[in-house]
């Protein structure tokens, strides 16, 4: 390790992005505890969106999963997408046989985009398309300035909340296009149904969703 890298180890030590807990030697990205004890999801347990063919997620939304989005949303730790987008990357592999075109995301509005300085599924979804080597690509924009998802309450509210709300990029044409759509969390699934909808609007073939976690 170069004197630099040293140094900002020992004023800022590693920590587990899950628990908070500082790594110890030998444990690199995340601590061995949250390694063996996450909530994965099975295979069978994928949710299923209005307009995607599946919706794909690794984890399930609680815990420590839940905390280390929100250090990744709201504290700043936009590091962790490296993480966590590996582990979308893995669940895409393992558990997507169809052929795949194109990888997009479900965007930030511009505004809010500004005030967290980046969008946590744009980072997701550059991270999975550098380990798949599949092309990434911002085909949608939101239009409006919604309340945020996780505050909007139950999944009628959820829906009436960002219905119209996106659109795909003037003039693009998706004809016959196969996309994988990221989005951090699926929860009543309306902001990846809004999202799919605009995309097959655009001629997309299919699009399968993929999420780092999901709700139950
Ligand atoms: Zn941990």
């Amino acid at each position: 390790m170069n004197p630099a890298g040293f140094l900002l180890d020992l004023l800022y030590p590693p920590k587990c992005p899950f628990c908070g807990r500082v790594l110890e030697r030998g444990e690199e990205s995340w601590c061995a505890s949250c390694q063996e004890n996450l909530p994965w999801t099975e295979p069978g347990q994928d949710k299923q969106v209005e307009g995607c063919s599946s919706c794909l997620s690794p984890l399930w939304y609680r815990d420590g999963v839940r905390s280390g989005m929100h250090r990744y949303k709201f504290g700043g730790g936009r590091g962790h997408a490296e993480l966590f987008g590996t582990l979308m990357a893995q669940c895409l592999h393992d558990r997507w046989e169809a052929p795949v075109d194109l990888i997009t995301w479900a965007p930030l509005h511009p505004k809010r985009k500004k005030e967290r300085g980046y969008d946590q599924a744009e980072l997701l979804a550059r991270r999975v398309g550098e380990l798949s080597g599949l092309p990434v690509s911002g085909t949608l924009e939101k239009t409006r300035a919604t309340a945020v998802q996780s505050q909007a309450g139950e999944d009628e509210a959820r829906a009436a909340n960002v219905r119209g709300a996106y659109r795909v990029l003037r003039e693009l044409d998706l004809t016959g296009r196969r996309v994988v759509l990221i989005d951090d969390v699926a929860t009543s699934g309306a902001t990846l149904s809004e999202c799919a909808a605009a995309l097959r609007r655009a001629g997309a073939d299919s699009v399968v969703g993929l999420t780092f976690a999901r709700a139950r």
